[in-house]
């Protein structure tokens, strides 16, 4: 097609940064309510991600590898690797799930401190 891959890029950089960061933030034990609304979270995003091809070969892969909302780390590496499927997709190299622990700062480490006090 000739959609403007430059902004398609542009656009899939700023939505990965916010995705892997959410499951970065995630708790490491959420209750029932918490996991549900990352499940749901996922499926609407996965539903409107605006770019529609890859809506909805994002939405293929979600089928075949449903989002795993039990604990942060689970979160984190589900997310790694539905990424690294559409990496391969692209015949782009795999990330490494192994680094995704320390690779995604909200820059708000202040906040778990200020909500316990
Ligand atoms: P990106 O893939 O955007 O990654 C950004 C950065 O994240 C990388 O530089 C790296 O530091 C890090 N990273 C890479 N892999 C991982 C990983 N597995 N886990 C964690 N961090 C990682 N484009 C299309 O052309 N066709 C599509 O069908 C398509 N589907 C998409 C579906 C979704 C849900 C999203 C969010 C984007 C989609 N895109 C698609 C866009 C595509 O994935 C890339 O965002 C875009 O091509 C820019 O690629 P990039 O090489 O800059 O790195």
């Amino acid at each position: 097609s000739l959609g403007n891959e430059t902004a398609k890029a542009e656009l899939g950089r700023a939505s990965w940064k916010l995705f892997h960061t959410i499951m970065s933030r995630f708790p490491d034990t959420p209750t029932p309510d918490e996991s549900k609304a990352l499940k749901e979270y996922i499926h609407l995003f996965a539903r409107l991600y605006p770019c529609g091809e890859c809506a909805t070969h994002f939405q293929q892969i979600l089928k075949k590898y449903p989002p795993q909302v039990s604990s942060r780390s689970s979160a984190a590496a589900w997310a790694c690797f539905v990424h690294n499927e559409v990496n391969v997709s692209k015949g782009k190299p795999v990330f490494d799930c192994a680094d995704i622990g320390d690779w995604y700062d909200c820059g708000c480490a202040d906040d778990e401190k200020s909500q316990e006090s």
